[in-house]
């Protein structure tokens, strides 16, 4: 079964994982808060969820129970090891919380307002779906980035991009085990139709032709007019999108046909080209000149000394997050051309079709040079070069904003 969950994950999700494992040291910070959570059992999330809500267990029994029970086996799961509960909440939604403690068990809870507008089989889509959840383990890395970060807002530009794209990644590769669970796309479909409104079929009369259509529709509008969204879950249309490209792949065919699993490279590709649209991408010119400058103008700026800073490598990227969601890989392929022409270009289209935003890019540069406590005459010569001579600054208001920058921000010793 692994071997399957692990040929249906979607690959960029996998990808991300692993460099949030690498830069939080995500396993010794869960370890230290499970160590913790052992110490102090009366704390145990299960104390708290049989008393506020209703577990869904053998002993209550019913169809529910009966459905969780099911769903869970045919994913490998021992009755042991997860948890049901319904809470009583009129939301239509539902929840997983991993448990990385070997003896206490996952939990999923579902919203008494889903499970009253859900049939049977779309239930089980959703419990496939919650359980997919776990067996990705994607709670666990939302533990420790709340641990670390627990006001999202105060999460560095860079990660927040990144936190939001793998967010999304994550319910699509959980949507895939769903469809697994119920075996049927239609299904599947008309549950994540349910999802945009929270309405119940008595509402429409939707065949399962109008669905696709309705959400092939949407997809396209999106696809010619992107907009980046920061939100956990992707938009409906794209998670459908999504599920009707997997259920047309090869990979597909052979999970039916139970044949062993290799990559499907046309499935990667078809999912590369809907997946643009939930990561953050330049929309525009304007936005695609200005990371353009940005990234030479910073990247001309490190080299300004010896040895490229850390802080100041950082500050950089955080900076052109807002334009791009993995600035290293843009900078990366960039520095292999001749720097100073590409800044030029990008400046001189800026001076000629946007120049309102010359200060505003300027003031952006400045932190770099100050990032590492030290000024250098280097750094500051190339800030005031790029700003006069090619933003065409006055050098009086350069001024301003240099001052004005180490009022703010300059540290020596600090
Ligand atoms: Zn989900």
């Amino acid at each position: 079964m692994k071997r399957l969950f692990t040929a249906i994950q979607v690959k960029e999700e996998n990808a991300l994982l692993k460099f949030f494992e690498e830069s939080f040291n995500l396993t010794i910070i869960n370890n230290l808060i499970d160590f913790k959570e052992r110490e102090s059992p009366d704390n145990y999330l299960p104390f708290f969820m049989r008393g506020y809500s209703l577990p869904i267990n053998r002993t209550f029994g019913g169809k529910v129970h009966q459905i969780c029970c099911r769903i869970s086996n045919d994913l490998g799961f021992s009755e042991k090891e997860i948890e049901f509960y319904v809470s009583n909440d009129s939301e239509f939604n539902s929840s997983s919380i991993f448990s990385s403690i070997p003896d206490k068990p996952h939990i999923v809870v579902i919203n008494r307002g889903l499970i009253e507008r859900v049939s049977t089989p779309e239930l089980e889509f959703i419990i496939g779906h919650e359980i997919g959840h776990l067996i990705y383990h994607h709670s666990y890395v939302t533990r420790i980035i709340q641990y670390v970060y627990p006001t999202y807002e105060n999460l560095p530009p860079i990660l927040q991009k990144l936190y939001d794209v793998w967010s999304k990644l994550c319910e699509i590769s959980a949507d895939r085990v769903g469809l697994i669970a119920c075996g049927n796309l239609e299904v599947a479909v008309r549950g994540l139709f349910k999802l945009s409104s929270g309405l119940d079929d008595k509402y429409f009369n939707l065949s399962f032709d109008n669905m696709v259509k309705i959400a092939d529709q949407t997809y396209s509008e999106m696809h010619d007019h992107p907009s980046y969204v920061s939100a956990s879950h992707p938009a409906n249309p794209i998670r459908i999108k999504a599920l009707l490209e997997f259920s047309k792949s090869r990979l597909w065919k052979h999970i039916g046909e139970k044949k062993s699993l290799v990559a499907d490279k046309a499935l990667e590709s078809r999912m590369n080209e809907i997946l643009y649209l939930i990561k953050k991408v330049p929309f525009d010119d304007q936005e695609e000149t200005e990371l353009l400058f940005m990234a030479s103008a910073g990247l001309m700026l490190l080299s300004a000394h010896e040895d490229v800073k850390d802080e100041e490598y950082n500050y950089l990227i955080n900076v052109l997050a807002q334009y791009i969601h993995w600035p290293p890989a843009y900078l990366e392929e960039l520095n292999k051309n001749n720097l100073q022409a590409v800044m030029k270009r990008a400046a001189k289209k800026i001076r000629a079709n946007f120049p309102q935003r010359a200060r505003d890019l300027a003031r952006q540069l400045f932190p770099i040079i100050v990032r590492d406590r030290k000024i250098t005459n280097s750094e500051v010569e190339v800030f005031t070069k790029i700003s006069t001579e090619e933003l065409k600054i006055p050098f009086s208001e350069v001024a301003d904003i240099f001052l004005g920058g180490i009022r703010e921000l300059y540290q020596p010793f600090g």
